[in-house]
């Protein structure tokens, strides 16, 4: 799947859509989902045009990875969620209902999460 310029996480990297922002650094951006499922519930994305994880674990410089991978840690322990525990979903393609096709992690926290998934 070729990467969608106008996706709105592109959107909102390009300072065109607002977002509730709680972290930015070189590699990542890390702002609260519209639409939260737990108390907390924040998205972090990589600044490089990725897809899903599929495309960056696969394309993505060891630099971004590993930057990216930190933003994710930082933003869980800077949010409080780190000792009463979180949960990190990356979804990808059909299967999954991935929505938005620009890479995003999402950390859940501040209540009991419940089992990993639901029965279909
Ligand atoms: P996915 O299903 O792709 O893993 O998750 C996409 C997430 O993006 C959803 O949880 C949805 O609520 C969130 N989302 C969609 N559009 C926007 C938006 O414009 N702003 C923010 N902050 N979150 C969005």
């Amino acid at each position: 799947m070729a990467y969608d310029p106008n996706n709105i996480f592109a959107r909102i990297l390009r300072g065109e859509i607002p977002c509730k922002k709680v972290f930015e650094d070189e590699h990542a951006l890390a702002f609260h989902d519209i639409n939260p499922q737990a108390p907390t519930h924040i998205l972090v994305i990589p600044k490089g045009a990725y897809v899903s994880f599929d495309d960056f674990s696969a394309n993505a410089p060891p630099a971004e990875i590993v930057g990216y991978v930190r933003a994710i840690g930082h933003v869980a322990r800077e949010q409080g969620v780190a000792d009463s525990g979180y949960r990190i979903l990356a979804n990808h393609g059909a299967n999954s209902h991935q929505e938005v096709p620009h890479l995003h992690v999402h950390i859940f926290g501040g209540r009991r999460l419940g089992p990993m998934l639901v029965k279909s």
